[in-house]
């Protein structure tokens, strides 16, 4: 079982998430990090206090919409009786992030999975905003059809692994996507895959069967 965390929520999109500037799609996969990784969640507490500071020397006009959304972060993490530095490698046994159990409502056994093809299921979260997030379960050895972005694409691992081109990402790992970037990630070999995911564009796919489903299947 992993017990380290080696990819990361860059500092731009940690700026963005503290000043709460992202649609909340992105705020519940960087939420969910956040509680499992002490490195990440003591950047966005440095972030929290640098945009309090520059706020003091501001315009006092945007101090209440800021705290409003740094309370909501805040409340995002700390949601639930789960302690909020759960470690790592408990998420298998705990497979759902303190700040996912809002939008699962009774854990993973509750999830309401669809099939989208190849043994591949997702959920879809209910959220607002411009960004959508998903669960995103996809059988060992498995790959996802291949595609590229227009916009953002940020995912979590929560149970096996992620392969993609020369990187790995296990549970608790945070993969960033940007424009333009044309990937086909792979489950591992040895376990099914969970991962939550948020995207903020429709995915371009290049075959013809996943873009006939696309709108069914709005990913
Ligand atoms: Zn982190
Ligand atoms: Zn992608």
């Amino acid at each position: 079982m992993n017990t380290t965390i080696s990819h990361h929520v860059s500092d731009g999109l940690l700026l963005n998430y503290s000043a709460g500037n992202l649609p909340e799609g992105f705020n519940i996969v960087i939420a969910s990090h956040l509680s499992v990784c002490d490195d990440c969640r003591a950047r966005a507490e440095s972030f929290d206090s640098i945009g309090g500071t520059i706020l003091d020397i501001i315009e006092p006009v945007n101090m209440i919409s800021f705290h409003q959304s740094l309370r909501a972060t805040q409340e995002l993490i700390t949601a639930s009786n789960v302690p909020t530095n759960l470690p790592c490698s408990d998420i298998e046994n705990d497979l759902l992030p303190a700040p996912l159990n809002n939008y699962v409502g009774d854990g993973i056994n509750a999830i309401r999975w669809r099939p989208i093809g190849m043994g591949a299921k997702q959920s879809i979260l209910s959220t607002s905003g411009s960004a959508t997030a998903r669960l995103l379960f996809v059988p060992a050895g498995s790959s996802m059809p291949n595609h590229s972005h227009k916009g953002l694409e940020v995912t979590l691992v929560l149970k096996g692994a992620l392969i993609d081109g020369d990187k790995r990402f296990e549970p608790g790992d945070v993969q960033i996507i940007d424009n333009d970037t044309n990937h086909s990630p792979i489950a591992g070999e040895s376990d099914d895959c969970i991962c939550l995911t948020a995207t903020d564009h429709p995915l371009q796919f290049k075959s013809l069967m996943p873009r006939l489903l696309q709108p069914f299947l709005r990913i």
